[in-house]
Formats: C-alpha cells, structure tokens, sequence
C-alpha cells in the first residue's frame, strides 16, 4: 500500500466510513491481472472475484 493509499484509508477510517474495500480479498488484486483505477482501493467493482473461489 503506497502513502497516499494509506493516507485515503486514515481519513476514511477517521471519518467513520465503513466501507469494505473489495481489493483486499479479490483474487485479481496484481498489477498485471487489474487495470482498474480503483485497485487497490476498489469499494464496488464489477469485476470482483473473491480469493480462494
Ligand atoms: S478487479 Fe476490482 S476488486 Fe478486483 S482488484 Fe481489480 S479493482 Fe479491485
């Protein structure tokens, strides 16, 4: 997770969202298999695979 991406995920987590960030158990979260803006922080995606399915 880069600086930026960390600073997004203090404010959110300051601001009492709770929001899930689907990135974190997609099992296409790599550089080469997404190229979604989203990644790594994706909230609704409609590419979204579960890890482990
Ligand atoms: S497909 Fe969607 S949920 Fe999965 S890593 Fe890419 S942006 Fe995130």
């Amino acid at each position: 997770m880069s600086i930026i991406d960390s600073i997004k995920q203090s404010i959110r987590n300051w601001l009492g969202v709770k929001e899930t960030i689907l990135c974190d158990t997609c099992k296409w979260d790599w550089r080469s298999a997404c190229h979604h803006a989203e990644r790594p922080n994706a909230v609704k995606c409609p590419d979204y695979d579960k890890r482990g399915t």
